[in-house]
C-alpha cells in the first residue's frame, strides 16, 4: 500500500494504531472496504474474506425486525409513533436491511408506516450495492407504492437527523463497531503500542512494499491519558496488561442512544416509563470486557497477520460492549435516556426470538432435499456455538430502548436468561 508506505516514510515518528486501521480500510482510493469488489473479488461471502450473520441466513435479518416491530407495538408505541424511520450502521452489501424490508412487509400496518431509510456508509462502492439492494427489495413488494421511499446516505451517524415528533427511529449495527479503529494502551503508564516501518531509510521505504512492527510509546501522550479515562474499568487494570480502546464506538454509542432517547412520563414527582420512541439493536463479536490482543486480520476466511497486505484484508477488533452501555448511561439530554438490555449471546437471542420454529417453516416449504440441508445448516451456524466457524457464542446482542426502564425489559433481554 504506497501510500501508507509514503506516509509512514515521511512522518516524524510511529502512527497511532488507529491511524493505521482506519487507512487500510477507509482510505478513500486503497482503503480495504473502499475499493471495487467485484465476483469473485467481493470482501463477503464464501469467496470474500468474511461472512457475516444476514449473508448467511436470511432468518437472521427476519427475526431482528420481529424484534423491534415488538417494541414498536408495545402498549401505545404505534399509536404515538405512527411512522417508522430505519437507521442502519455500515449496512454492507444491504442484505440485512433487505430482509428486514421483505419482514416488514409482510404486515399492513408497519408497512404503512414505514416512511425512510438512513444508511451510515462512508463506502462508495457499498453504497451502490446497498442501493441496488434496496431497488429490489422495494419493487418486490411495492412498498414505494404512492410513497417516495429514497434511502439517504451518510458519511457518519452525527449527520442522522432527528425523528420528527411522531416517528419510531430503528438503529441496526451488525458487524459495524468491530470494524471501527482502535488504540492500543500498555497500563505501565499508560503508555501507547504504535505502529512503525520496518525500514530505517525513507528511500528504501518508498520503493519496497511496506513493512511494519509495533512499538511501545516511550511515555504517555495526551492522547494516551485521555483514552485512559474513557472508563473507570481502565484505571484497575494489572501493571504490564493492554488494552484496546474504540473511542469512535463511544461516541458513535452515545450519538446512537440520542437518536432514539426519549422522556419519560412524570407522574407525582416519579419518572414513569412511556413507550420508547425507538430501539437499537448492535451485534458484533465480542463481550462486557475490553480486550487486550483481539486485533487481527482475515483474507479469504484466514486469520492473517495484521501487517499482511495493508489494504487488502479486512481488520477487525473485539467489541467492548461494557464500553458500549456506559457510553450510553445518562445520556440526559434534555431528560431524555435510552435503556440498555443484555448483552446477550447471539445464540440466545436468536433461539429465543424462534428462530427454529422459522427453520422449520422455512423447511417445510421447500421441496428439495439439498435445499432444505442448507437451509437448516445456515440457521444452525448462526447459534453453533461449538464449532469455530459457529457464531452462537462469539456474537453479542445488546439492545437499546428509547426511555427510561420498564419493569420488564423486552423479551428475550430478561434478567432470567443471562443479562448482565
Ligand atoms: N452490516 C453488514 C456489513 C458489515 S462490514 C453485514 O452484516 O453484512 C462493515 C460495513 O461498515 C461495511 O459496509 C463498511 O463499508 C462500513 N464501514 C466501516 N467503517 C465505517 C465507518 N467508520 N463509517 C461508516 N461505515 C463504515
Amino acid at each position: 500500500m504506497l501510500y501508507l508506505n509514503r506516509i509512514t516514510a515521511r512522518a516524524s515518528g510511529p502512527l497511532p494504531v488507529s491511524q493505521y486501521m482506519q487507512l487500510c480500510l477507509s482510505h478513500p482510493i486503497e482503503g480495504y472496504y473502499m475499493k471495487q469488489h467485484t465476483g469473485d473479488a467481493d470482501v463477503f461471502g464464501s469467496k470474500g474474506d468474511f461472512t457475516t450473520s444476514p449473508e448467511i441466513s436470511q432468518v437472521f435479518g427476519e427475526l431482528l425486525c420481529l424484534w423491534f416491530l415488538s417494541i414498536w407495538r408495545s402498549p401505545q408505541g404505534n399509536i404515538q409513533y405512527p411512522k417508522i424511520r430505519y437507521v442502519e450502521l455500515g449496512p454492507g452489501r444491504g442484505t440485512l436491511m433487505s430482509d428486514f424490508i421483505r419482514t416488514l412487509s409482510m404486515w399492513p400496518e408497519p408497512m404503512e408506516a414505514f416512511t425512510s431509510i438512513h444508511l451510515v456508509e462512508t463506502s462508495q462502492t457499498m453504497r451502490s450495492r446497498q442501493g441496488q439492494a434496496l431497488q429490489t427489495v422495494l419493487s418486490n413488494k411495492r412498498l414505494d407504492e404512492g410513497r417516495n421511499i429514497t434511502p439517504v446516505w451518510y458519511d457518519s451517524i452525527d449527520d442522522v437527523p432527528e425523528a420528527a415528533e411522531d416517528e419510531f427511529t430503528i438503529v441496526v449495527a451488525n458487524e459495524f463497531f468491530d470494524a471501527l479503529p482502535i488504540n492500543i494502551l500498555e497500563e505501565r503508564g499508560f503508555r501507547e503500542i504504535m505502529v512503525d516501518t520496518l525500514s530505517p531509510t525513507p528511500a528504501a521505504t518508498l520503493k519496497s512494499e511496506p513493512s511494519f512492527r509495533f512499538v511501545v510509546s516511550r511515555e504517555a501522550t495526551p492522547r494516551s491519558e485521555l483514552l485512559s479515562r474513557l472508563s473507570p474499568r481502565f484505571s484497575k487494570l494489572p501493571n504490564g496488561s493492554r488494552i484496546e480502546i474504540a473511542s469512535s464506538a463511544w461516541r458513535i454509542g452515545r450519538k446512537l442512544a440520542e437518536l432514539i432517547s426519549s422522556r419519560g412520563e412524570s407522574m407525582g414527582g416519579e419518572t414513569r416509563p412511556f413507550a420508547p420512541k425507538g430501539a437499537a439493536l448492535i451485534i458484533d463479536y465480542g463481550d462486557e470486557h475490553a480486550f487486550g490482543s483481539s486485533f487481527r486480520a482475515f483474507k479469504s476466511h484466514r486469520l492473517v497477520d495484521v501487517f499482511e497486505d495493508p489494504g487488502m484484508c479486512d481488520l477487525t477488533a473485539n467489541v467492548d460492549f461494557a464500553l458500549l452501555k456506559e457510553s450510553m448511561a445518562d445520556i440526559g439530554i434534555s431528560d431524555n435516556t435510552a435503556t440498555t438490555h443484555g448483552s446477550l449471546m447471539q445464540s440466545d437471542f436468536l433461539t429465543q426470538m424462534g428462530l427454529f420454529l422459522r427453520l422449520q417453516t422455512l423447511m417445510e416449504r421447500q421441496r428439495d432435499y439439498t435445499k432444505r440441508r442448507e437451509i437448516e445448516t445456515a440457521g444452525y451456524r448462526l447459534v453453533n456455538s461449538a464449532d469455530p466457524r459457529g457464531m452462537g457464542k462469539v456474537f453479542r446482542v445488546l439492545g437499546v430502548t428509547g426511555g427510561v426502564e420498564h419493569d420488564i425489559a423486552p423479551w428475550p433481554f430478561q434478567k432470567a436468561i443471562g443479562s448482565c
